[in-house]
């Protein structure tokens, strides 16, 4: 394969830079430009070595060059990386001098996909690795090193090897019919099936954490104009335990804030612009309320105790029913006209918290109510293997889709080779996970999602 190269570090001006390469050449190209500081140098894999970058007589930068020896590297090929100092100039500069000395410029992830194609990781562990760059929160990364550790290859594999057992049964028992052994086979089948269904229905249990824990909890705060829904999001992003990450959200204008309490991810939706006070479109009524309901996983609804509860509010109260939610009386610093025990009896069991978002009083509770709600912090994923990746969901589903309808035809007393066919597809669509029998598209698209040097 060639020898790729790439600046591997963020662009932008920082203590060190990292320019990557990867392929039989890396070796002699980087030779020709690294000037080491020690006589008789020779590579020698996992070493680091000081010394300068040079192009002919001229220095461009004083670096440390490590080596890593085929098939202990990354990406399995011999590689090295040049540390130089960070600034974009310098960088650009080595990465210049390798591309000129013969390296061809690495695509987005093609580092990490060479580590796919010469079998170091599976799939399922590439996908990890965007997973952990991308990871916002400290259980999300957890998630993907469990998975880059290969958890998801592991299991997938526990069920391959119990998919194989079936097949030798299946086979021995169309070999040799003379010996009616099917009922026996039927039995022991069945077994090893149910199993395997166990196994993908513990998966799929881990399928609603998973999202949240990658996707965030969606949080729509909502309420009447003028209830205090702006002053509360600000009072949440000014809390010292809400950990902010502000990202672009789907529409071009809108920031969404991604926030952490105790380590619960949290998404606010950018209910067309809370923050936005001015705006009176933006203001949000009893049909944007609903609109905004329906994608939320967690609903806060504010109201104004200063004033009478109204036909508005108990609408909207109606309309969350079905849904998580939280319920904050806002404006305790003022006269109150409504009180929790009047709301008790028309909100259901949601919690009821008093705050004033002006004087920011009562925010901790709004935080300790999400806590208990999703009692985060009492999930492991440590200790479990928690799905988080839309496609391995629905591979995870096709999976138990087959094993079930194999079960079925056992049942239904189908002759025993029927079900081969189903186990068979169950087979592809691990290999759909660990990437044996991905298409192309589906590769190419998941190393699009890399950034470069990567
Ligand atoms: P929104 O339209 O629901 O986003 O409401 P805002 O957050 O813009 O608040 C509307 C008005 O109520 C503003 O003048 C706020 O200063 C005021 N307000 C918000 N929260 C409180 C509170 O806890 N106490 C008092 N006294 N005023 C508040």
């Amino acid at each position: 394969m060639s020898t790729i190269a790439a600046i591997s570090t963020a662009m932008g001006n920082a203590g060190i830079g990292i320019i990557r390469m990867s392929g039989d050449n890396s070796f002699s190209i980087v030779e020709k430009i690294f000037k080491p500081k020690k006589e008789n140098f020779e590579i020698v894999a996992n070493t680091i070595n000081y010394g300068y970058i040079v192009d002919g007589d001229k220095i461009i930068d004083e670096v440390l060059v490590s080596f890593f020896k085929a098939p202990k590297s990354f990406t399995t090929e011999d590689m090295c990386e040049i540390n130089s100092h960070g600034g974009t100039l310098i960088m650009n500069k080595i990465l210049e001098l390798c591309l000129k000395n013969g390296a061809e410029l690495a695509e987005p992830g093609e580092f990490t996909k060479r580590a796919f194609l010469n079998g170091r990781i599976d799939l399922s562990q590439a996908e990890a690795i965007i997973d952990i760059i991308n990871a916002k929160t400290e259980k999300e990364a957890k998630a993907s090193i469990k998975q880059l550790n290969g958890g998801l290859s592991k299991k997938l594999a526990e069920i391959k090897n119990k998919i194989t057992e079936i097949m030798v049964d299946i086979e021995a028992s169309i070999d040799y019919p003379e010996y009616d052994v099917e009922e026996v086979t039927n039995d022991k089948v069945w077994k090893i099936l149910e199993d395997i269904n166990d196994e993908l229905k513990n998966l799929e249990k881990t399928f609603d954490n998973g999202k949240l824990i990658k996707e965030g909890i969606k949080v729509a705060i909502i309420g009447k104009p003028n209830a205090g829904k702006s002053s509360l999001l600000n009072a949440i992003l000014k809390e010292d335990r809400a950990i902010v990450t502000e990202y672009e959200g789907t529409t071009r204008d809108t920031i969404e804030e991604f926030i952490q309490i105790d380590g619960i991810p949290l998404k606010i939706i950018d209910t067309a612009g809370i923050r936005n006070t001015d705006n009176e479109i933006e203001k949000i009524g009893i049909n944007k309320a609903k609109e905004i309901t329906q994608e939320a996983d967690l609903v806060v609804l504010i109201i104004d105790s200063s004033k009478d509860l109204d036909q508005e509010d108990k609408k909207i109260l109606e309309l969350i029913k079905e849904k998580n939610g939280i319920i904050v009386l806002n404006k305790m610093d003022l006269e109150t006209k409504i009180t929790e025990k009047d709301l008790n009896k028309i909100s259901g069991d949601k919690p009821i918290i008093s705050i004033s978002a002006l004087k920011k009083e009562g925010i901790e509770d709004i935080f300790q109510a999400i806590s208990e709600m999703y009692k985060f912090n009492k999930i492991e994923i440590d200790e479990s293997l928690t799905i988080t990746n839309n496609r391995h969901k629905q591979a995870i589903r096709n999976m138990k889709y087959h094993i079930e309808n194999a079960m079925k035809s056992i049942d239904e007393k189908m002759p025993i080779d029927v079900i081969s066919v189903n186990i068979m597809e169950c087979l592809n669509e691990i290999g759909k996970i660990t990437g044996e029998n991905a298409s192309e598209d589906i590769i190419k698209e998941i190393f699009k999602k890399f950034c470069l040097g990567k």
